[in-house]
């Protein structure tokens, strides 16, 4: 929600919040960019988000990928009829995508999860990745975003970086909510021992702002907040924190 002392950025971040979790739409003087493309019903709020700033389908100069899970790339097939532009997405989530992961051990129940919405909803249809990102890369929107591989919740899940704004659009990171900031469930987790290493990377980042996908209010100094404090309370929990 916007607020009076909202940092100048949070007014060009445009939440549109679907039954699962959340997508953005990031605006600049250059057009808009999609980061992420929701489950189900975004398409009518991206829709009327860049209506109301004025903007068309053809705005949008990109759409990035956290990663391929239903309620992130659910609409991908959509967005890139809709408007026209590349998707960006590490290659490793290409599998995600199409609905053809080997999920295994308890991550399977995310596979089933999946197909049945994929059969429900009508979503999750194959788009091929137009643009492979990697570790480091530096994209041109928005003022710049570098590329963070964050790997754990899937092997190929990124989050973007601003250098400009110093804030951090971690994925599926962390969840943040009211009382609850939290890993996501296991069985939604591809690669959990790859987490650790993930969560020290944004610590040593260190931006000043963070933006998940799944949270209450969009407030970036709050889910930094937050982040700090799911630091504090795993590092009690695992029996070796090692650098956390
Ligand atoms: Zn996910
Ligand atoms: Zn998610």
């Amino acid at each position: 929600m916007a607020t009076q002392s909202q940092p100048d950025w949070q007014r060009r971040v445009h939440t549109i919040r679907g039954i699962m979790g959340c997508c953005h739409v990031l605006t600049d003087d250059d057009g808009a960019v999609l980061l992420d493309t929701g489950l189900i019903g975004e398409p009518w709020f991206i829709r009327r988000c860049l209506r109301r700033l004025g903007l068309g389908p053809k705005s949008v100069r990109a759409i990035l990928l956290t990663h391929g899970h239903l309620d992130h790339a659910g609409n991908l097939a959509w967005a890139k009829a809709w408007c026209g532009a590349s998707v960006y997405a590490h290659p490793l989530e290409q599998a995600h995508i199409d609905g053809v992961y080997p999920y295994r051990g308890v991550n399977r129940w995310c596979g089933r999860l999946e197909r049945t919405g994929r059969r429900l909803m009508g979503v999750g249809r194959a788009v091929p990745i137009d643009v492979m990102l990697n570790e480091g890369d530096a994209l041109p929107f928005w003022g710049g975003l570098r590329v963070v591989h964050l790997p754990g919740h899937t092997l190929g899940h990124c989050g973007f970086y601003s250098t400009k704004h110093d804030v951090l659009f971690s994925g599926d990171l962390f969840a943040s909510y009211f009382f609850n900031v939290h890993l996501p469930p296991p069985i939604l987790n591809s690669a959990p021992a790859l987490i650790p290493a993930s969560l020290e990377k944004v610590r040593r980042l260190n931006p000043r702002f963070i933006v998940p996908q799944h949270y209450d209010m969009l407030d970036g100094e709050l889910h930094r907040a937050r982040f700090d404090l799911l630091l504090r309370k795993l590092k009690r929990r695992w029996s070796k924190p090692v650098t956390l």
